[in-house]
């Protein structure tokens, strides 16, 4: 886990990072050569051997005379939070919500399979949520010849041509060849500028109940809660509000109500601070009962200071653009027009929810939501249609 040499690591940069890609082209071995960190923890993952749910790790980069490492060798110049996310394409929405957490992507392109459908949806995800700072890793070099690897990565660039002018760098995940442009083309990216005068905005990726069978009463944790501050201070002892919150029944109607606790701690990876600040992964252990926590129950969600985020809405105007082809499918399919009454799936921050069209007039889409979501102004949205049952990404917009 982070390995603090000095105290210096405290006030140095934090990006967040992103690895995707089709299936199979080596994400989750990429992010362990990176970090020493297998982000496979779930046994339905290993049993699968496919990532389902993100996958966190965090380290600090130093640099020795050039080199680069995570071993605490030479000066320490970087802390880099990775997220892994699945490839997989029923995975979509949960790859969107990786989406949301990050300042830079990796994108992983396989030598021997080339461009996927989940490479193209993928970039294009990345593109809806505006995330400008891209890296693309041709991988599995270590499998094909100076022909079919020239060839490949001829197919990249092609591929990126008028969508972004990433660098593209060849690379063995498994044997570990070139690993260090990698670490060379994070160092050079620009760090967004952080914002911590606004009121504080954290987003819930996910969430926990820490308490081992068996604690005592009095040793007891709250819920935690992991995702990542998008602007803002939190600090231990805050009185923080989430929402839409946990869902009630009252008189046979369902209801969210939004939940009030304290901040207990504050980590930042796996350390322990007295205040968050944007950038990196982090969790809060909150002074909720810790069964509101259990497995993701609050992923989606939104924190911030008491009476301080907008009511929940279950209507949206959306600033909509439909992309000519629907990527994330094998061969070319164009894109339908929107439909009065179609239902779509919209990923708004980590939040993923189900809304039905209800107006369409010029770029201007009105929809009504099944679940509330705490949306603000702004917010870019991802917009995915079910097609051969399963949630294709088909355009992207903004909230007017
Ligand atoms: P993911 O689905 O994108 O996370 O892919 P994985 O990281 O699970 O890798 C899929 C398979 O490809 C595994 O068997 C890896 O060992 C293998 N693999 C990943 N990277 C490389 C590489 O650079 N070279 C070779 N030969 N195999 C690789
Ligand atoms: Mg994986």
């Amino acid at each position: 886990m982070v390995n603090l040499k000095n105290n210096r690591t405290e006030k140095m940069e934090t990006i967040n990072v992103g690895i995707f890609g089709h299936i199979d082209h080596g994400k989750t071995t990429l992010l362990h050569k990176l970090t020493g960190v297998w982000a496979s923890r779930y046994t339905e993952e290993l049993k699968r051997g496919i990532t389902i749910k993100l996958g966190y790790a965090d380290v600090v980069l130093y640099n020795d005379n050039g080199e680069f490492n995570t071993q605490g060798k030479g000066e320490a110049v970087r802390h880099i939070s990775f997220v892994d996310s699945p490839g997989h394409e029923m995975l979509m929405a949960t790859m969107m919500s990786g989406a949301a957490l990050i300042d830079v992507a990796i994108l992983l392109v396989s030598a021997i399979e080339g461009i996927k459908p989940q490479t193209r949806e993928h970039l294009m995800a990345l593109q809806a949520k505006k995330i400008k700072n891209i890296i693309i890793v041709q991988n599995k070099i270590d499998l094909v010849d100076k022909d079919k690897a020239k060839k490949n990565y001829e197919d990249i660039k092609e591929f990126l041509k008028g969508k972004c002018d990433a660098p593209i760098i060849p690379v063995s995940a498994q044997q570990g060849v070139n690993v260090q442009e990698i670490w060379k083309a994070l160092i050079g990216m620009e760090i967004p500028e952080r914002d911590t005068k606004s009121e504080p905005v954290f987003l819930i990726a996910r969430s926990f109940d820490i308490n081992r069978p068996g604690t005592t009463p009095k040793d007891l944790h709250g819920a935690v809660l992991g995702g990542s501050l998008k602007r803002g201070i939190l600090r231990v002892g805050d009185i923080i509000e989430i929402k839409p919150g946990r869902l009630v029944k009252e008189a046979n109607q369902y209801r969210f109500e939004k939940l009030k606790c304290k901040i207990e701690n504050l980590f930042k990876g796996s350390k322990k601070t007295d205040n968050l600040t944007p950038g990196g992964s982090m969790s809060i252990e909150t002074s909720l009962d810790m069964a509101l926590g259990k497995s993701d129950l609050l992923a989606g969600n939104v924190v911030s200071l008491e009476g301080k985020l907008p009511e929940i809405t279950t209507h949206l105007k959306i600033n909509y653009n439909l992309f000519p082809q629907v990527y994330g499918v094998s061969g070319e399919a164009k894109v339908e027009n929107l439909k009065i009454s179609e239902t779509l799936m919209l990923s708004v921050n980590t939040s993923i929810t189900a809304g039905i069209v209800r107006s369409l007039k010029n770029n201007v889409l009105e929809v009504e939501l099944k679940m509330p979501i705490v949306a603000f102004k702004g917010d870019n949205i991802g917009i995915a249609r079910n097609i051969n049952a399963h949630w294709r990404l088909i355009g992207y917009g903004e909230i007017v």
